[in-house]
């Protein structure tokens, strides 16, 4: 990590995460723009392919969100690219309607990876991105992107996404230790789905209802417990003293407590928590 690349200094890490959720938008036509759209100057432009959803952010010079796209799309499993034209035709799609709201061409790009994918993956990422018309000008692993944003010196980022969880152990502010392992969001979506005898589009829309989770607590619990036991085991022996939650999943209501019960460890979920790996990805960009 480069001083140029850390989080730019004098925005809270909050801000910038709650600007980024009102500007990064399932439908450009919805979005609200926090400030004006630069007609000169770089951009940093960050793509996550994820297992469930696939986000295209752009930064300005400083490092502050201007604009940016999410869409569900299931052209990755377990951090691989398994439909490599659909990962394409998506991030050229999101690509050119980002570019008509800016008024800009992008031109380069920077992605992710979740740990533990080997290289030859990693390439196939890339390779969506420049397919895409990108020029792909760096990859990172996911969790050393999270921290970008965060800054932490100390503990465990827990990415919780749609798939798997990530798991990054952080001393004197280095990743020391990346782990990757299936179970996220999805296995919640599949269990109320088979509770409440659902397709799983319409168990995504409730487990994601603020009104309904509080019933669904007891029916995705033993998820929740499932990725407190898988983190417990990548940390065992460490010596770390607190987790970080960040993706999509922890926005689920009592995540933290049940995290923080199986594995004794204070545990708390980022404020704004879905786009901090995309945003440090952006940040890599350069
Ligand atoms: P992965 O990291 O596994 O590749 P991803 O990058 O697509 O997947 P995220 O975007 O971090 O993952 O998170 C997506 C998951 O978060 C999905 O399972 C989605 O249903 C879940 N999610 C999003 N919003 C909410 C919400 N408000 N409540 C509960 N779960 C949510």
């Amino acid at each position: 990590m480069t001083e140029s690349t850390r989080f730019i200094q004098g925005n809270h890490p909050a801000q910038l995460l709650s600007q980024a959720e009102q500007v990064i938008s399932p439908a450009l036509s919805a979005q609200s723009f926090v400030r004006d759209l630069p007609k000169n100057g770089n951009f940093r432009v960050g793509v996550d392919l994820g297992t469930a959803f696939t986000v295209l952010v752009v930064l300005n010079e400083q490092g502050e969100p201007l604009i940016g796209e999410y869409q569900f799309a299931q052209v990755v499993r377990d951090g691989l690219v398994v439909d490599y034209v659909g990962a394409v035709d998506l991030l050229q799609g999101m690509k050119e309607r980002v570019e008509a709201q800016l008024g800009r061409q992008l031109t380069h790009a920077a992605s992710g990876y979740p740990p533990g994918v080997p290289p030859v993956e990693r390439q196939a990422t890339a390779n969506v991105v420049e397919a895409a018309g990108f020029k792909c000008t760096g990859l990172i692993d996911e969790p050393t992107a999270a921290n970008l944003i965060l800054g932490l010196e100390e503990g465990v980022i827990a990415d919780i996404g749609g798939g798997t969880t990530g798991i990054a152990i952080i001393e004197n502010g280095k990743v020391v230790y990346t782990a990757d392992e299936a179970t996220g969001g999805t296995h919640f979506s599949l269990v109320i789905a088979g509770a409440r005898d659902i397709s799983f589009e319409a168990a995504e829309s409730l487990k994601k209802d603020p009104a309904e989770q509080a019933r669904l607590f007891p029916i995705v619990r033993p998820v929740m417990e499932k990725v407190g036991t898988i983190i417990e085991r990548q940390i065992q022996g460490s010596g770390v003293k607190s987790i970080s939650l960040v993706g999509g999943t922890p926005l689920f209501p009592g995540i933290a407590d049940v995290i923080g019960e199986i594995t004794g460890l204070p545990t708390a979920v980022i404020d704004h928590p879905l786009f901090v790996t995309p945003l440090g990805i952006a940040l890599y960009d350069q």
